[in-house]
């Protein structure tokens, strides 16, 4: 019966079971040699969501072939500044009927940019700009099927394992931020898996693995262990992706426990490197704020924070301090984290406020409520995904009190 109940329904052509959120399929040609692609983007919305307007915004570098979506539905293409860069902005109007899943496919070929390749390896990941998202939702979280075509030469990774592969062929799932789909792609990939706790991989794409990344692997697996007992003690981590493509233009958290670090010297004996893998570790928590308002500080204020948290209790409470104090040397003079519009200022004021200020900020409120306290109140807001400043004052109130929440506000005010 039930059955014959989904047949109807699929001949009335009405998703069954609807999907709570849009869904994204992407097919993805990848001709490394030019470090050209074609990608088949199709974002589907679920029966239940009666938006009758879609916007997407594509990077105005790609080709777009005529927008396809479900019928009666009209598209527009405009060219729009987004974020200070041109984006072409495709806007799909459905005709009324919202018992209906709808979709847009997008069909565009175009090159990735010179920093995310290298001989050996092409990088389609967050900052590769390669795929469409809805205006100022970039980390909207979304479920998706990622199918890879390679030569047959090739091999491909991704922050998740493949559900299948063959020769030339590869398909990831999951579910993650709009824009951090990821296919590391190269003919030759080195990997080494961690031996203790969660499975941590590092890929590391065209050049062999050295006794450097063993470190690196082996101090992932130490600050994992840290933060599983810490601030991911209600979500812990239980698989880790570390990608190197070599192609040297900084380094990312994904949200889908993953981080891409593209120094090809990367060597956590340094400090500064050994802060770099932990702040990225941590953004598998801290990835539900806006990178376009002051929520950005619940990522990174958040992230930068939780790194120092690890150099201390690794034993260097002088590094800890040291860099404390070269933080707060930044911000004396700063406008308020509270409503900090980062587009009327440059980079830089951004960074001293969202990352400095917020982490100086988050200091001031662990020594006024103590270590035990404040990591509850981290690990709770990791595990609700705090997306706003509000939530987060919400939860300073529920663990600490009024009076700390109304001191923290003054401070973010401040
Ligand atoms: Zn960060």
């Amino acid at each position: 019966m039930k059955y014959l109940f989904i047949l109807l329904l699929a001949a009335l052509g009405v998703a069954a079971p609807a999907r709570a959120m849009p869904f994204v399929e992407v097919n993805l040609q990848v001709a490394p040699a030019t470090h050209s692609f074609t990608c088949r983007y199709r974002f589907t919305l679920p029966a239940s969501d009666t938006t009758s307007v879609v916007r997407l915004n594509l990077n105005s570098h790609f080709k777009l072939q005529p927008v396809q979506a479900t019928q009666n539905a009209q598209s527009r293409i405009t060219s729009v500044q987004y974020a200070g860069y041109p984006h072409q902005q495709i806007q799909v109007r459905f005709g009324p009927n919202p018992r209906r899943s709808r979709s847009i496919e997008l069909v565009y070929t175009g090159s990735i940019s010179e920093n995310n390749y290298t001989d050996q390896a092409a990088l389609f990941s967050a900052h590769s700009e390669w795929l469409p998202f809805r205006p100022y939702q970039e980390y909207e979280v979304l479920p998706y099927q990622l199918t890879v075509q390679v030569p047959p030469a090739y091999q491909v990774r991704s922050t998740p394992q493949p559900d299948k592969q063959k020769a030339g062929r590869w398909t990831f799932s999951g579910t993650t931020s709009a824009i951090e789909f990821t296919a590391l792609v190269a003919q030759q990939f080195y990997q080494a898996v961690s031996v203790a706790g969660p499975p941590i991989t590092l890929v590391k794409a065209g050049v062999p693995l050295t006794q450097t990344d063993s470190v690196t692997l082996r101090q992932a697996e130490v600050i994992t262990a840290f933060y599983n007992r810490t601030i991911g003690r209600q979500d812990p981590i239980t698989r880790f992706t570390i990608l190197m493509p070599g192609n040297n233009s900084g380094a990312y958290g994904l949200l889908d426990n993953a981080t891409v670090i593209t120094y090809s010297d990367f060597d956590v004996a340094r400090t500064n490197e050994l802060l770099i893998l932990a702040h990225e570790i941590s953004h598998k928590w801290w990835g539900y704020g806006s990178f376009h308002d002051e929520t950005d500080w619940l990522n990174e204020a958040f992230a930068t924070y939780s790194s120092l948290l690890y150099l201390q209790a690794s034993g260097d409470e002088a590094g800890y301090q040291k860099e404390l104090d070269r933080l707060a040397q930044t911000t004396p003079g700063t406008p308020p984290l509270w409503g900090f519009d980062r587009y009327k200022y440059e980079y830089p004021m951004h960074r001293r406020v969202m990352y400095n200020k917020g982490t100086g900020i988050l200091h001031a409120l662990r020594t006024r409520i103590g270590t035990e306290q404040f990591l509850t109140l981290l690990a709770q807001s990791a595990a609700k995904k705090t997306s706003t400043t509000v939530e987060f004052l919400q939860l300073v109130e529920q663990i600490a009190g009024p009076e700390t929440r109304g001191w923290l506000l003054a401070e973010l005010k401040r």
